[in-house]
């Protein structure tokens, strides 16, 4: 307690402890006396200044005791009047704050260093609130985003983020308010105020209170464009062509591999064009490279000129060029598309000095008609652009699968074969026929070919079943029967008499309506001898149409003329048919017969195809004779008479002539 000039009335035990002094002589002095030097005039004034207004006197400041140890003193007085109300005295509580005082201190320190870093030039730092708000951020931030300070603390950093990175940041954002972990730190972009884009690197990490709830976030943004631009450049480089700026072959391939994944989930259409300059190489080697260069720009102007939104053009390397045409909708769009690119590069280019012309080629192939895969479109839009140039180059050519090819080479052949009749192109081969109960040739197999003017010498199996799709088995046919009759009837009369002469006959021709009829006048027409002719009919043919077949066969049988079966054993083989078949012969098929006589079943077959023939009356012939094994295996299975390379292919008239004139003489010496 001290009176109104500040002299101690009354100390306790403490303040003795704290001054150094004892209650005696503390008495009487100034409390000020302890306070540190530097501070006492200061507190002198801030005293006289509460006794003058009878306030309170509250007060830190420095203290030193008798012994100097400083330390610091929270003091506090209240005034205390008599009963007049006039001041007397003052009551004061000396707190020593030192340990409070220290910690201030230590606080004031790390704020300092803190601010230090929060206002480096170099990055971008923010305290988050758990509510996503910028709650402070540093002069470096607000220059990233673009925003006055001011701005960016009312909004929160979810609001300035590039929505397609916003998933992932909230994502971890998430995993840190469960405590799941404390930070994360991620690239993503950011739009500045301006809508350009930032791209940053951003390093989060939360400040939890002791109950584990986050307080706040410490995020650190740094701006990461310059990377994220060399990296850009990098991407560029690896996907676009360096002459054209256009994409290269890696990135179409990827598109287009897009592009085919969704046309197959969507059912569209996928187009890809392969453009080619048309005789390139010749500015290139006449004018330079430089100029070279400059018209493949140019002609990459135009590609880009003809595309659509969407479309990939890309530079796949030297003067050819891809388009990709995703979703298609209609088919020719396509082919619009490639008239429309070669009317472009075709208009004339100035470049230097020089006017040029160039033309181009166009192939193309569709999804999913001509590939499901980016390798096989483009595979065959290059056989359609190799087309293309066979063609005769300035032109565009879609892609022909293998089996649209045969659709065509049937389509021409069919055409020609219309021909093939009036041009005398239809020959026929003749294939001997060896009795072994004779020992001697004593007929043939005539066997059609045609004299392709561009394709040669064709066999039937190439043309008889486009024949008989079109019908023009019919006149084939006839002309077959008429040339074999006329053949065989001048060998008749020219010293072979009795040859006879198998002619086989499709299912067509035999269900034609005047087949008997066109037989019986073809013999009493040229006198051929009806026992001569054979004819030689499949096991199929036979199954349907029962009646009119048994109707027909009848006929043949009344004229005498031979029937033989054809092929036998690979058909239906259904043996009860035999006996209600006026049938002459069987021709065992010479698949049977090839790997005789090792095959015990193929032998087996022989065997019984002959029992049963024999049985029934009818002769049995063995086609495919090769070799000795064979003929002799036969013969000693009864067979009648056999055919095959063994005893001659089939050969043109005059060749046929020979060796039937070689073979008599050979069995007259023998
Ligand atoms: P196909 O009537 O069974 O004629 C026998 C076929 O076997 C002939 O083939 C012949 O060259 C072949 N060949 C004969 N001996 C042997 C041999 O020892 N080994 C082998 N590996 N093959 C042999 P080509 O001339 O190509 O005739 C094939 C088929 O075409 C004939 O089979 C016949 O069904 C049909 N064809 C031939 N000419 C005519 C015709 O004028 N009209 C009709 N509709 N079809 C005919
Ligand atoms: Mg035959
Ligand atoms: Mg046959």
């Amino acid at each position: 307690m001290t009176d109104l000039e500040g002299a101690c009335r009354y100390v306790n035990e403490r303040w003795c402890q704290m001054t150094g002094l004892t209650a005696e002589q503390a008495a009487g002095t100034p409390w000020t006396q302890a306070v540190h030097p530097d501070e006492r005039e200061q507190v002198l004034k801030a005293w006289q200044q509460a006794v003058r207004e009878g306030s309170e006197f509250v007060l830190d400041h420095r203290f030193r005791s008798r012994s100097g140890r400083t330390t610091w003193l929270d003091t506090r007085a209240v005034p205390l009047r008599d009963r007049s109300g006039r001041l007397t005295y003052y009551l004061g509580a000396n707190t020593d704050i030192a340990d409070l005082k220290r910690t201030e201190e230590t606080l004031r320190a790390s704020e300092a260093r803190f601010r230090s870093y929060f206002e480096l030039p170099l990055v971008g730092i923010a305290l988050i609130g758990p509510d996503k708000r910028w709650w402070e951020v540093n002069d470096r931030l607000c220059d990233l985003l673009g925003y006055r300070r001011s701005q960016l603390l009312r909004l929160s950093w979810a609001e300035l983020t590039y929505p397609d990175d916003l998933a992932t940041d909230l994502a971890q954002f998430d995993r840190v308010m469960n405590r799941r972990i404390d930070g994360y730190s991620l690239d993503k972009r950011f739009l500045r105020q301006d809508g350009t884009l930032l791209y940053a690197s951003v390093s989060t990490r939360c400040v939890r209170r002791p109950n584990g709830v986050v307080d706040y976030f410490v995020a650190v943004v740094q701006d990461i464009t310059e990377r994220k631009q060399a990296e850009e450049h990098i991407q560029h480089l690896a996907h676009f062509d360096v002459l054209t700026g256009l994409p290269n072959r890696a990135l179409l391939g990827d598109r287009l591999e897009q592009a085919v994944l969704r046309a197959l989930r969507d059912r569209v259409q996928v187009g890809v064009l392969l453009v080619d300059l048309d005789h390139f190489k010749r500015i290139n080697d006449t004018l330079g490279h430089t100029v070279g260069d400059q018209l493949l720009r140019e002609v990459a102007n135009r590609l880009k000129g003809c595309a659509r939104q969407g479309d990939t053009i890309s530079r796949q390397g030297g003067d050819e060029f891809a388009i990709v045409l995703p979703d298609l909708e209609v088919n020719d769009e396509a082919a619009r598309m490639a008239q429309q690119i070669l009317e472009a590069v075709a208009q004339r280019y100035q470049i230097e000095d020089h006017e040029l012309h160039v033309s181009c080629s166009v192939g193309i192939s569709l999804c999913p008609r001509d590939g499901r895969s980016a390798e096989n479109l483009l595979k065959n839009a290059d056989s359609a652009l190799y087309r293309a140039k066979d063609l005769g180059r300035n032109n565009y050519q879609f892609y022909l699968s293998g089996a649209t090819i045969v659709a065509r080479e049937r389509l021409s052949l069919e055409n020609s074969l219309r021909h093939a009749l009036e041009r005398d192109e239809l020959e026929l081969y003749y294939q001997p026929k060896w009795d072994f109960h004779i020992g001697a040739m004593t007929g043939a197999e005539a066997l059609v070919r045609w004299n392709h003017p561009e394709l040669g010498l064709l066999p039937p199996a190439r043309f008889i079943p486009i024949a008989e799709d079109s019908g023009l088995v019919l006149p084939v046919g006839e002309w077959v029967l008429r040339a074999a009759v006329k053949t065989v009837g001048n060998l008749h009369k020219n010293g072979w008499p009795g040859l006879r002469i198998a002619v086989n006959l499709s299912a067509r021709q035999f269900r034609q309506t005047n087949l008997t009829d066109l037989v019986k006048g073809l013999l009493i027409e040229t006198g051929f001898d009806p026992t001569c002719l054979e004819l030689e009919l499949t096991e199929g043919i036979l199954m349907h149409h029962t009646e009119d077949n048994i109707a027909a066969l009848r006929a043949f049988k009344t004229m005498g003329v031979r029937i033989a079966i054809d092929d036998f054993g690979t058909g239906y083989s259904s043996l009860s048919y035999l006996q209600r078949f006026p049938v002459d012969v069987l021709k065992i098929d010479r698949s049977f017969v090839t790997d005789l006589p090792t095959s015990d079943s193929n032998a087996a077959i022989v065997d019984a195809i002959v029992t049963l023939a024999h049985g029934l009356g009818l002769e049995v012939v063995a086609e495919g004779i090769e070799t000795f094994e064979h003929v002799e295996f036969l013969r000693a299975h009864g067979c009648d008479q056999g055919q095959g390379y063994y005893f001659g292919r089939p050969l043109p008239l005059a060749e046929f002539e020979n060796l039937l004139a070689q073979d008599r003489r050979r069995a007259a010496a023998a």
